[in-house]
């Protein structure tokens, strides 16, 4: 167990004895539910253990022995869900930053196995303080790695034709995994052998490159990762393509992709047909924008971003081993390396126009952030950041769907997280000031519940040691 002072906390909220349910009523809230346009007023939450058991409209019922919270002037919402991260590289410790941050729950897109399955139960059984696990088990892979052998390497496995599909599946699945995460190098009648397989028992989602988005939604996909890469083979100008044996591990990716992005043209028929698609098949596009973010932010002002503190030393450590070829500057702990913090705005601009241009389509846009497989912006502060690049692009209340309702809808769990109502999850945000305007707000956040148990976001991060930026070399 590894902060028993919260579990302290815990206690004091289980009232009357085994028999009698732990019964938390939150009043006089503003309240954003999920569904409704606009935030609704003077509500009554009633949480008993670790679900919701009303919301109603004035003071509520609530039973002999409940802790009343008086929330005048506060905003609750539902706790936010990142849909993709890599929880491999984020120390167990540091699973309290999702918390701190208001991010209770998140869905691991890619890790090994054994080590996946092992933090879900310790996590989801209270032995490790964090947030809801969800894991897909690894990075598949087709015949290539889509790493050269390194600290990376570790969270990919293999199914190298269509005909070790099955095998594999039935192993996943019976080991218990969440959903399946197809990857890069996974070409096209191998990637439908492996949705064949999965058979829809659990949702499918693709960082692709191999094989094209509008094959995978074909082929009956339900997620694409990485609004940058999964649909640029099917978007980009036909001139701007990736050609056969195009890799991650080479810089060249990454300019070439940002350069593909500058000069994309939205309208024309190639992406009309992949925004059809997506609104068609309501495939659940997940974004991680935050990718990028230090191309709005720039070198300087990355440098100087307080969150900059909180990545995992695991993270640091990992870049560290990669620096002599990477090569990166003054900005190694922050940045991959392969372009220069600054650069990619135009590109970055072009994304969240696909946001808005899919959200106002209909299509079904989801918060992810790729921390933890990326160091920065680090774990729970990476989902602010995607907040506030998706609030640009399709406007804070639209912004704060995709980090919710619609995000519980990629996790099939849309009948128990992501909204403020009887039978979901008591997992709530107490906000000072309201997000709905402006989602900077969500950093204003003064409580959090994850089934109904409170924890307090600055002990969290008290509780956290932060690194001693002066020690870190220019
Ligand atoms: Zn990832």
């Amino acid at each position: 167990m590894y902060f028993p002072d919260f579990w302290v906390g815990m206690n004091k909220n289980q009232r009357g004895g085994k028999s009698m349910p732990r019964e938390i009523v939150l009043r006089n809230a503003q309240v954003i539910d999920g569904v409704s346009d606009q935030p609704r007023k003077n509500i009554s939450i009633v949480m008993k253990d670790d679900r919701i058991a009303s919301v109603t409209e004035g003071d509520g019922p609530a039973g002999q022995g409940a802790e009343i919270v008086d929330c005048s002037g506060k905003t609750v919402m539902a706790g936010l869900i990142d849909t993709h991260v890599h929880s491999t590289f984020i120390d167990r410790n540091d699973l309290t930053l999702f918390l701190a941050t208001g991010v209770t729950t998140a869905r691991d897109v890619g890790g090994r196995l054994d080590k996946v399955l092992r933090l879900r139960g310790q996590v989801n059984s209270g032995e490790v303080v964090g947030p809801r696990l969800f894991v897909c088990g690894p990075l598949l892979d087709g015949e290539e790695n889509s790493f050269k052998p390194g600290p990376m390497t570790e969270m990919l496995d293999n199914i190298p034709n269509p005909e070790a599909a099955p095998g594999k599946i039935r192993q996943l699945l019976s080991s218990g995994v969440d959903g399946v995460k197809l990857y890069f190098t996974m070409k096209p009648d191998t990637a439908k052998a492996v949705i064949r397989a999965v058979d829809k028992r659990v949702p499918i989602t693709g960082h692709l490159g191999y094989t094209t988005a509008m094959e995978a939604i074909s082929f009956g996909i339900d997620g694409l990762e990485h609004i940058w890469i999964s649909p640029y083979q099917d978007i980009c100008s036909l001139e701007m393509r990736l050609g056969p044996g195009a890799s991650m591990s080479n810089r060249s990716f990454w300019t070439h992709t940002l350069k593909g992005w500058e000069e994309m043209d939205l309208q024309a028929p190639r992406a009309q047909a992949f925004f059809g698609a997506m609104v068609e098949k309501q495939v659940k596009m997940g974004t991680t924008l935050d990718l990028l973010w230090t191309a709005y932010a720039g070198l300087e002002g990355a440098l100087a971003d307080p969150d900059r503190a909180y990545i995992p030393p695991h993270c640091l450590a990992r870049q560290a081993a990669q620096n002599p070829e990477l090569k990166a500057g003054q900005e190694w702990d922050i940045h991959p390396g392969y372009w220069a913090p600054g650069e990619g705005r135009k590109a970055l601009d072009k994304q969240l126009e696909a946001v808005r241009l899919l959200h106002e389509k209909g299509g079904v846009v989801v918060g992810g952030t790729d921390c933890g497989g990326l160091n920065y912006p680090p774990p729970g502060f990476a989902l602010l950041r995607e907040v506030e690049m998706l609030s640009q692009a399709m406007g804070p209340m639209a912004a704060l769907k995709a980090v919710t309702v619609s995000a519980a809808r990629a996790l099939r769990k849309d009948n128990d997280l992501g909204r403020v109502a009887p039978g979901y999850y008591a997992d709530l945000l107490v906000l000072n000031n309201d997000p709905s305007k402006d989602v900077r707000e969500l950093r204003s956040l003064s409580r959090v519940y994850r089934g109904g148990v409170v924890y307090d976001p600055k002990e969290l991060l008290a509780a956290r040691p932060v690194r001693d930026m002066t020690l870190i070399p220019a």
